[in-house]
């Protein structure tokens, strides 16, 4: 079956799946709202799973080049109390992460998705999709409709604007905590340990530094989402004091950061859908499934949405029972990623003095228990099925996607 396809957002998930949809020969046409598609926001740690998706795409290579490779999570106290200590390692010994710029994974994506036969419309904001029968119209901010569609692809991000309307079900809080993060050179050395480092001071102090590029780290740092209004001035000054003082050794990294002042600003949401699709109309990516950043999952988990969905359209004969097969493939690992996610937020951004306590007091100990260590390292790598049970790395330290 050859279908028509709308793919609504040109971000990780949108330009994953149109690619492998138009690859296995659908007419895919993408509409970003954007005049020049681009990425917002510093670098991400890509996972096993992650990985698994761009090698399927063809892309695995030149990401690796163009990445650092991460070999596992490094958290502190201010007191130099160990909170996280997780390696890839511990899975499979040549496992690992990739920490990437946010710019060069959109520059691959969009690259390949360039070499598709997907048609792409950028300046073009879809405000509403329009259910014929069993097929769907996309309507454009100018009231333009384009379709008919078979199925229509919703991956415009975690603040869809269309996630409401279409599925006025759904529920997608704002976290109160959000961050700024930019990008540094690593004065101080710092990634060469080839992890992703954290330090924390009870739950209102955050830093993170992630490898991106060879001698380049992501730098976060947490803020209360009222700090983060657009236009409101962000005290660097201070923020160099506080940051120093939390992590001295990365001093010139604080200093260059604040001179550079080239922060972007980022809020998230606690994202849950009734379900995945209604009718023609799917939804993948941050506009399903949307979540804290804290385990570093979200590009991860749209890439396998992507891929998930794809496989499901080649491998079923109707559009219904394909959406049915990737509803119920990408429902648990989903619901795991969410809920942990949320578990874990209010342990490293919110005003609660006693879960900075428990935390300190026993997360780096369970780090090194056995049946906890192994939990905690497959979260990371995003490799967990659900609660109960995870994919198993592949004689190579990679994730089978077909597993
Ligand atoms: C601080 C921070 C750190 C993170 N770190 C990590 C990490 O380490 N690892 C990880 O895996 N994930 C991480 N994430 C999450 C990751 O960035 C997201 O999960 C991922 O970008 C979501 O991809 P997406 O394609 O669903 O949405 P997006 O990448 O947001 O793309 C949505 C696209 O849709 C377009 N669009 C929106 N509305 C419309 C419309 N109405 N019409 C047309 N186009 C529209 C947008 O312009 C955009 O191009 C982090 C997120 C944050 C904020």
């Amino acid at each position: 079956m050859t279908l028509r396809i709308a793919v609504i957002g040109c971000g990780v998930a949108g330009q994953a799946v149109a690619t492998l949809l138009a690859d296995s020969g659908h007419a895919v046409t993408v509409f970003e709202r954007f005049a020049e598609p681009r990425p917002i926001g510093a670098g991400l740690l890509l996972q096993p799973t992650g990985l698994a998706v761009l090698r399927a795409l063809g892309l695995g290579e030149q990401a690796m080049v163009r990445g650092a490779r991460v070999d596992g999570l490094e958290g502190r106290t201010h007191r130099g109390r160990a909170v996280l200590e997780l390696a890839y390692a511990d899975l499979h010994p040549k496992a690992h992460g990739l920490g990437i710029l946010r710019s060069v994974l959109f520059e691959l994506l969009h690259q390949r998705l360039h070499r598709s036969s997907a048609r792409l419309r950028v300046g073009s904001e879809i405000a509403d999709v329009v259910r014929i029968g069993v097929t769907a119209s996309v309507v454009d901010r100018s009231g333009a409709t384009h379709g008919p569609f078979d199925l229509v692809i919703v991956a415009d991000g975690a603040h869809s604007s269309l996630r409401q309307r279409l599925m006025p079900a759904a529920r997608a809080p704002l976290y109160p905590w959000g961050c700024i993060w930019t990008t540094v050179p690593d004065l101080d050395g710092i990634g060469a340990a080839r992890q992703l480092r954290q330090r924390v001071r009870g739950t209102t102090e955050m830093m993170g530094l992630l490898p991106v590029a060879d001698g380049q780290l992501t730098l976060y740092w947490s803020l209360p989402v009222d700090q983060l209004a657009p236009g409101r001035p962000i005290n660097l000054a201070a923020w160099r004091r506080t940051a120093a003082a939390l992590w001295p050794e990365a001093a010139a990294i604080v200093d260059h950061a604040a001179a550079a002042d080239s922060f972007s600003r980022a809020t998230y949401r606690h994202v849950a859908l009734p379900r995945w699709h209604d009718g023609p109309v799917v939804f993948i990516g941050d506009a399903a499934h949307g979540t804290s950043p804290q385990l570093g999952q979200g590009a991860n988990l749209g890439l396998l949405d992507a891929y998930t969905l794809a496989r499901a359209i080649v491998e079923t004969g109707d559009l219904t029972s394909a959406l049915a097969s990737f509803a119920c493939r990408r429902d648990g690992p989903v619901r795991f990623y969410r809920q942990a996610s949320h578990l874990l937020t209010p342990f490293f951004q919110s005003r609660s003095g006693a879960l900075g306590l428990l935390r300190d007091a026993f997360m780096g100990i369970s780090c090194h228990l056995p049946g906890m260590r192994g939990l905690m390292g497959s979260t990371l790598a995003g490799t967990r099925r659900g609660w109960l049970s995870s994919v198993a790395l592949d004689g190579e330290g990679r994730y089978r996607l077909d597993g």
